[in-house]
């Protein structure tokens, strides 16, 4: 696996500080551990507290710079990256596979969707539209229009090691604005690796430090810049505890966030469902990425006519899946992250037993893998009173609740903390409206007919209450990494005022 590392260019020792180029760190050593085998991938030395400030000086002057360049002409950068993506996709895919764990067509699907999200910023370059207001004052024009904000600190979870960073940074990017990247301690080299990359096709047009990145072995890193006033946005992806921490410190210096945290997501199951597509859905979704999506299924809502089907038909879907090193061909699923991910399933599974769940499948961690790091997929038979269905444990565990029509399933859906992505399985057009009405699913992300995992970039990701309410991506994501200026124009040579005030 060290040699999917040295492919990409890495270090045996990579720096963990990069502005307008190589800055010179003292921090502490960082090793990066493959969850597949428990061997050390390589290292990174961290930034110190010398090297942050000379990265935060280096993007503050980038910016001054990359702030006059022409939209469309930082779309062009991003297109180049893009491209540069396109020619790296299978080497930084599998790096993201042995660094994080998950499948290696989830790890190109991540590059992926950064060349993706590359293609439709460089369109957004030239569609970072203001709109014209009628002014009500004679001889007068008002609009508005969009200016670059300034430092994006964007703080990433391991378990999307690349794509979360690319979904901030290309938007970022043609926006004017330059991004600080603070990547999981868990998965240092994947960035290290892709800011290499992207900046290598900065340099050549002399804007090298639009990307820059600071590697931390903790948390201190990211609430260090949390609390850096000269970070206007802090783009933050993580679990609810870190985005409290957060919205906290940055609400202090009243700057600005943008929260993508943990999900609960369920899935409505009606009698009318083709049960057919719930299975794939289902499988995709509460199995793939070993269930450490944010948008993974934690529980099943299923009407319960059709229940005991249910249950035994998804049991025979699990058999099949493979489970092992997720760089292998037909293996669907990998190990967790670290031992703490595998003692969260242990403890996870022990107390929906007390609390009245049944284990149908699954429920234990494997022997004889390459790593300590491989569990079951699992399925428990559960009730709508028990709490822990309110948590969202980060393991391929699955709550399968019955329920007696669509008004207790989207009550139940809605019933949790986070809100971030629900589907349904019908054929019936009023389940399907009243789903995606205003009483409905309460969630940033509502599908038809599949599961809730898997979103396009195309449309503005995120989710409601405990999940943050931030939006990233595509749709009009955009906006928020600019800071809105309206704008009256007098051409006349009176001065009306608003409101017709006479002020004479
Ligand atoms: P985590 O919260 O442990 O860490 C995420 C990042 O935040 C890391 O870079 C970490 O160093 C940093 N961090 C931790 N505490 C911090 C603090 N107090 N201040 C500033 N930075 C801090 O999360 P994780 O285990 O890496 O990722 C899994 C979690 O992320 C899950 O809850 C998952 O649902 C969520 N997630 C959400 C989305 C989304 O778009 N909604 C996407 C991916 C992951």
């Amino acid at each position: 696996m060290k040699e999917i590392a040295a492919s990409l260019g890495l270090a045996k020792v990579s720096p963990g500080a990069f502005g307008n180029g190589v800055i010179a760190t003292k921090g502490e050593i960082l090793t990066s551990t493959s969850p597949i085998t428990g061997e050390a991938l390589g290292q990174v030395q961290c930034a110190d507290a010398q090297s942050y400030e000379q990265v935060i000086k280096e993007a503050q002057d980038v910016f001054l710079e990359w702030r006059k360049v022409p939209a469309p002409v930082r779309g062009e950068l991003v297109r180049k990256i893009g491209e540069a993506l396109r020619d790296s996709k299978h080497s930084l895919g599998k790096l993201v596979s042995a660094e994080m764990g998950k499948i290696l067509p989830e790890g190109e699907g991540e590059i992926q969707e950064a060349i993706d999200i590359a293609d439709f910023a460089v369109g957004l370059s030239r569609q970072l539209y203001g709109k014209t207001m009628h002014s009500e004052r004679r001889d007068h024009r008002m609009y508005e229009q969009w200016h670059p904000l300034g430092i994006v600190g964007v703080i990433t979870a391991f378990n999307f090691p690349a794509a979360v960073w690319a979904w901030n940074s290309m938007i970022a990017a043609v926006c004017g604005d330059v991004v600080l990247w603070k990547p999981s301690e868990l998965t240092p080299l994947t960035a290290v690796a892709i800011n290499s990359v992207c900046r290598e096709v900065a340099k050549d047009s002399g804007f090298e430090g639009v990307f820059s990145l600071l590697v931390g072995s903790g948390p201190e890193l990211g609430q260090k810049m949390s609390a850096d006033k000269r970070i206007p946005l802090i783009s933050a992806t993580g679990s609810c505890r870190m985005g409290r921490s957060v919205a906290k410190t940055v609400g202090e210096r009243l700057g600005r966030c943008i929260l993508e945290l943990g999900g609960n997501n369920a899935v409505t199951v009606l009698p009318d469902a083709n049960l057919d597509l719930v299975m794939s859905g289902v499988l995709f979704g509460a199995v793939g990425t070993a269930g450490q999506r944010c948008t993974s299924i934690r529980r099943a809502l299923v009407d319960q006519s059709i229940y005991d089907t249910f249950v035994e038909r998804l049991r025979s879907a699990y058999k099949q899946v493979r489970i092992g090193n997720p760089l292998e061909k037909g293996i669907l699923m990998g190990p967790l992250i670290n031992e703490a991910a595998v003692a969260s399933y242990r403890a996870a599974i022990e107390k929906a037993v007390q609390e009245g769940g049944e284990v149908v499948f699954g429920g234990k961690v494997l022997s004889g893998m390459p790593s300590s790091l491989y569990v079951e997929p699992t399925i428990i038979k559960a009730h709508a009173g028990m709490s822990l269905l309110k948590e969202e444990t980060f393991a391929p565990i699955l709550y399968v609740v019955p329920v007696k029509d669509l008004d207790e399933a989207i009550h139940l859906n809605n019933d949790v903390p986070q809100g971030l992505s629900s589907s349904i399985f019908t054929r019936d057009l009023s389940s399907t409206e009243r789903f995606l009405s205003a009483s409905g699913s309460d969630c940033g992300i509502a599908n038809v007919n599949m599961g809730t995992s898997g979103a396009e970039i195309g449309g503005a990701f995120g989710g409601e209450k405990d999940t943050g309410g931030g939006r990233e991506a595509g749709s009009d994501s955009w906006k928020q990494y600019m800071r809105r200026q309206t704008s009256c124009i007098n051409f006349g040579k009176d001065l009306p005022l608003a409101q017709g005030i006479v002020f004479s």
